[in-house]
């Protein structure tokens, strides 16, 4: 059993994706090539927001949108401490300090309830991260940004498909950020990522940084960096984005309710909040004796991963500062939370099979 089928996906559409890099190997724009000029107004139709500006991977998104930003040293940024390295590497890169707000247990998102109480005068950003595929509470954040006028860059890399009040994902904040890294919802092949904005000034910007800060060539008006995504990874992503995506937001959903359908208590499927739509980047649930059960599982065929062993603030990189820190929910998770195999081309028995056995194996430890 595969944890995620990505040989399945590609079969799937194998002579698109085959046409469109052949594409680019004839024409041999393998950077800034026709393809991406068209991925960028198709992810920003998509995403519906006015400007998306392609980047060489998430990671990279997100610093662009910071240094867009101007952050920069001595400065905040609020984020959460239960996400993937890179939220927080980015905010490093830049040197500017991380201020984490614990998450809430539901949702595995940034608590907005506890967001006012951290903001400083140095606050300049607030970055949130819309974990396993279901955004944070963009509302209540966008308000509290406004009212002490500082910016929002929703890290939206496991969130590309998915929905907050009816609005797509990437479109939430000031800066909306993606990953297309192989496994996420929309993959490429290799690293790849996107930046999208409704303001031109800052999408102008964004496509300078990314090109090393020329606004035309060899004249540098800013400090930026190789961002770019390159075409064949544009081509790829074209290909799926046109005739595949929408489809497997929708199988991802199905086989996250046949999920649902067949675990049974003590297990908990995710709790997706009524508002939201989650494309379910990771299918993720808490469990008990986490190592124990995962030997047993592999044992049986069936592949686990965890998305994350350790809070942020617990990571050796980060401890020097953070260490004395305490976000119990995020450090409860970082002890519990379990992923299952998930894939949009996941059959029902298969769903069914992981449940029963997982469901047994629960029974027969308690
Ligand atoms: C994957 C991921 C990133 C980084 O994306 P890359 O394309 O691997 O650089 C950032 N944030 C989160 C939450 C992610 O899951």
């Amino acid at each position: 059993m595969k944890f995620i089928d990505l040989q399945a996906q590609y079969r799937n559409i194998r002579h698109e994706i085959d046409a469109g890099i052949n594409e680019v190997l004839q024409h041999a724009q393998f950077l800034n090539g026709p393809e991406i000029k068209l991925l960028e107004r198709e992810l920003a139709h998509f995403a519906d927001v006015s400007h998306c500006i392609s980047t060489a991977s998430g990671t990279t998104a997100l610093q662009v949108a910071l240094m867009a930003l101007e952050v920069s040293a001595d400065d905040e940024v609020i984020t959460t401490p239960f996400s993937f390295f890179a939220t927080v590497e980015a905010i490093e890169l830049l040197g500017a300090k991380p201020v984490f707000v614990d998450i809430n247990p539901q949702t595995y998102n940034l608590d907005a309830s506890q967001l006012e109480a951290a903001i400083t005068t140095k606050t300049r950003v607030i970055m949130p991260v819309n974990l396993y595929g279901q955004c944070a509470d963009y509302d209540v954040i966008n308000q509290i940004a406004k009212k002490h006028n500082i910016f929002v860059v929703e890290d939206a890399a496991q969130s590309f498909g998915a929905e907050y009040k009816g609005k797509r994902s990437g479109g939430l904040a000031t800066v909306g950020c993606t990953s297309f890294f192989p496994s996420k919802p929309l993959g490429c092949y290799g690293d790849g990522g996107a930046c999208f904005t409704d303001d031109e000034c800052l999408a102008e910007k964004m496509r300078m940084i990314i090109n090393h800060g020329q606004s035309k060539r060899y004249q540098h008006d800013l400090i930026g960096l190789t961002g770019r995504l390159d075409t064949i990874q544009a081509a790829v992503l074209l290909a799926k984005l046109q005739h595949q995506f929408p489809r497997e937001i929708a199988a991802r959903q199905q086989v996250a309710s046949w999920y649902q359908q067949f675990l049974t208590a003590p297990l908990k499927p995710p709790h997706i909040e009524s508002h939201n739509s989650s494309v379910f980047a990771q299918y993720t649930i808490e469990v008990e004796d986490r190592e124990q059960l995962r030997i047993a599982l592999n044992e049986q065929g069936i592949p686990t991963a965890v998305h994350y062993p350790r809070a942020l603030h617990q990571q050796p990189a980060l401890e020097a500062v953070h260490h004395s820190q305490h976000f119990p929910h995020a450090e409860r998770a970082a002890e519990r939370v379990m992923s299952l195999p998930f894939h949009p081309y996941m059959q029902q028995e298969t769903v069914e099979q992981v449940a029963s056995v997982l469901n047994e194996l629960v029974a027969v430890s308690a």
